[in-house]
């Protein structure tokens, strides 16, 4: 074992967080601890691993569920990608393995949505397969401490990290190197401002002697953020005791695709009611149906990672039914079984606050 991994594996061995998914070498408890904690931190997804275990415990169970309920646990996560993914993987395990994860690299790589980095911690945890993993934090630690200066977000840097980081990987114990150098990341060598003076790395980490600390990783590409304005029209109809809400399936092409939100007209600027009122998408779909505007939301920004969202949201009280428009996406429920619905964080959000029934 070279100074590295040994040095790693040691300080892992002392100071490692206790999760469920390292008490285990089930494959599918891994691989679900690994697409949930992609893009989310460990306290979020914890909650989020116990849920789906619960619900799921195996490949086979998850595998006999619908999108609609995949995604409703998932709500809340965002990049909602990863649970869709999730149930088609399971399906492949069951249809094409026999209902087993493949102890095989190539294998794992030809899953829905497992990389590299995924097939090389599920293959090194569970079947101590020598694959070394690199994301955000394995890539920070070895880019201070080797000072590797090409930038990490282009071809060669990443070339250079995934060389470097499976020429130190540990083979014998490949599992226990990688989930060390990942919790390395996560816990010493943080982005901002990491404890030098108490790292075991310092004496060796050249980012720490030649003062590069605040520099590496290096990264050329800068985010462009683009800013969308969603003007939500909440529309619900009273028939009876029941009270029905319109809402929209999101398809594919944009974000959150599968999950529901509501009729909306989308523009790149804040409008008034009267511009939304009289939009052509608006008429048609009302097609001169009564109704009274009863609510109007404040202003609710919602930040993802390349898109600053604002919404509003405009209740509309309808006093005739509602059009249901298939071709659109747009159906009538029933306001008691909304929360069957899987429903983008912006909206569960503001739906947790407002009274449906009397807005
Ligand atoms: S010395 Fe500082 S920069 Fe280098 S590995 Fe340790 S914490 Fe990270």
């Amino acid at each position: 074992m070279n100074e590295f991994s040994h040095k790693i594996t040691a300080w892992y061995k002392q100071n490692h967080r206790s999760l469920p998914w390292r008490e285990t070498a089930d494959p599918y408890a891994i691989w679900l601890s690994e697409v949930i904690l992609q893009q989310t931190r460990v306290d979020q997804g914890l909650a989020y691993y116990q849920r789906f275990v619960s619900q799921w415990p195996d490949v086979l169970s998850l595998s006999q569920a619908s999108e609609q309920e995949v995604l409703k646990l998932w709500q809340g996560l965002g990049y909602y990608s990863r649970a869709r993914n999730l149930l088609t993987t399971a399906k492949m395990i069951v249809n094409n393995f026999d209902g087993a994860f493949p102890a095989d690299y190539k294998q794992l790589l030809s899953l829905k949505g497992v990389g590299k980095y995924t097939a090389a911690a599920v293959g090194s945890i569970a079947f101590g397969l020598p694959n070394a993993v690199v994301d955000g934090n394995v890539m920070r630690v070895l880019s201070r401490v080797f000072g590797v200066q090409e930038a990490i977000d282009a071809s060669d840097g990443i070339k250079k990290i995934e060389t470097l980081a499976n020429t130190l990987l540990d083979k014998e114990n490949p599992g226990l190197h990688n989930q060390a150098l990942m919790e390395f990341g996560a816990l010493h060598c943080v982005p901002a401002s990491p404890d030098c003076m108490s790292c075991i790395f310092n004496h060796m980490c050249i980012a720490n002697q030649k003062g590069l600390v605040g520099q590496l990783p290096f990264k050329q590409k800068k985010i462009t953020l683009r800013v969308r304005y969603l003007n939500y029209f909440i529309c619900t109809y009273k028939q009876g005791e029941d009270c029905f809400v319109a809402l929209k399936i999101r398809t594919s092409g944009d974000i959150w695709k599968g999950l529901y939100d509501f009729p909306l007209i989308e523009t790149s600027e804040e409008v008034e009611i009267e511009f939304l009122i009289n939009n052509n998408a608006f008429l048609d779909w009302t097609n001169n149906r009564n109704f009274t505007l009863s609510k109007v939301s404040d202003l609710q920004k919602h930040q993802l990672t390349h898109q600053t969202l604002f919404a509003r949201f405009f209740h509309l009280r309808f006093h005739e039914p509602i059009a249901v428009d298939t071709k659109n996406g747009i159906s009538l429920v029933c306001e008691n079984s909304m929360n069957d619905y899987p429903f983008p964080r912006l909206i569960d959000r503001y739906l947790q606050n407002i009274d449906l029934i009397n807005c």
